[in-house]
């Protein structure tokens, strides 16, 4: 049993079967979450014969750190494993304002999308709600400290391995626990989530009060191009992804976030026709929502390069002339593997700051 990953109610139906008061589930989920341990031992104010029945039956955590890597832009990537001995990986962004800690919601994919490096992994299977806070847990304990106050609020996106919406029970229940102010207390409110367009659940979601923002990888402007790039545009095509993108918008509250990300291909998808083509859906479809453009981060054997600079900008700019708020996303941790659609486990970057876990201790 895998205690990161249990709700407040789980963890007392816990204590009670081993006999114990039901403060003692408080306890463990503070030390779980509020103080982010990682093992029974460190959890001293706990009595050693309770830890001792406690580990009896259960572990507290359950990913090992493989290695760690660090970008010239201070970007950090984790690469660990699950206790299946599958890949997992967290990155860690230092910003500015407020830093941002990418998490997978699957070790691997089973999304083919042409130009992602993760889907040559393909699915090797979807991470429990503890390997998703875990991954969180993990990264704000690098970044700031074994239960330091995260200093300015950290974001959280779900934009790692896998497509979080076929990761959608284990995510929510994720979310929940973290959000608790006697936990980690990261709201959804500073949870963005995409997806590549699991219809059924991006229609669950407009639903659900208390949810995150949502992002939707578009990629291409028309069916032809979307089915050949992201297939599963096949299974669900842009008018029914567009349809059920108006019906969330029209669910949106003040002050919640919804954005397209659309990845920039060096003569793809990217010309001056693509960018009216791209306008010209959202317009149709009544869309207000702001479109990010991701220079395409390249990777062997991926073959596609990154829409040069001038490019992007005249992209962008032809989208705002025919009202179309776009924003151009700046790369991060490339030099790692760490950038969007590069986690495919890889052992090193091109100039990587490696750490193996030797290093570490
Ligand atoms: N499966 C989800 C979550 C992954 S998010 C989704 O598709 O939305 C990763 C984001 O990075 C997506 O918007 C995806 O389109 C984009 N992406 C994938 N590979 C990329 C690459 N090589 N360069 C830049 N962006 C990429």
């Amino acid at each position: 049993m895998h205690l990161t990953g249990l709700n407040a109610v789980e963890l007392s139906a816990l204590v009670e079967t081993l006999g114990e008061p039901p403060y003692r589930g408080r306890q463990i989920f503070g030390a779980l979450y509020r103080r982010r341990l990682r093992s029974f031992e460190e959890m001293m104010d706990l009595p050693k014969s309770f830890r001792a029945a406690l580990a009896e039956r259960a572990t507290a955590s359950t990913l090992t750190l493989e290695s760690r890597y660090i970008s010239e832009d201070g970007t950090r990537r984790y690469l660990m494993k699950t206790h299946d001995g599958l890949p997992v990986e967290t990155v860690f962004i230092p910003e500015e304002r407020r830093d941002t800690i990418c998490f997978s919601s699957q070790s691997g994919c089973p999304l083919q999308c042409d130009f992602c490096l993760t889907a040559k992994l393909g699915l090797l299977r979807t991470l429990t709600a503890g390997e998703i806070v875990e991954q969180v847990v993990f990264a704000l304990n690098d970044a700031y400290g074994v239960g330091v106050k995260t200093p300015r609020g950290t974001n959280l996106v779900a934009m790692g391995a896998g497509e979080p919406f076929l990761a959608f029970e284990p995510l929510m229940k994720a979310l929940r626990i973290m959000a608790d102010p006697a936990g980690l207390y990261i709201v959804p409110n500073r949870v963005t989530v995409s997806t590549a367009g699991v219809v059924p659940r991006i229609r669950e979601l407009a639903l659900i009060p208390d949810r995150p923002h949502l992002a939707i990888s578009l990629a291409a402007p028309t069916d032809e191009q979307r089915d050949v790039l992201m297939p599963i545009n096949r299974k669900w095509p842009l008018a029914e992804l567009l349809a059920a993108c108006r019906e969330f918008e029209l669910s949106l509250k003040p002050g919640e976030r919804f954005t397209f990300e659309y990845v920039m291909l060096d003569g793809v998808n990217d010309s001056d026709e693509h960018a009216r083509k791209l306008a010209n859906l959202l317009n149709r479809h009544q869309l207000r929502a702001k479109v990010n453009l991701i220079p395409h981060n390249p990777a062997d054997p991926l073959p596609y390069r990154p829409t040069p600079p001038a490019q992007v900008e005249r992209f962008k700019n032809l989208l705002e002339a025919k009202g179309v708020h776009a924003y151009v996303r700046r790369p991060r941790g490339r030099d790692i593997y760490a950038a969007c659609g590069q986690l495919a486990a890889r052992r090193s970057g091109n100039n990587p700051q490696e750490q193996t876990l030797h290093q570490l201790s």
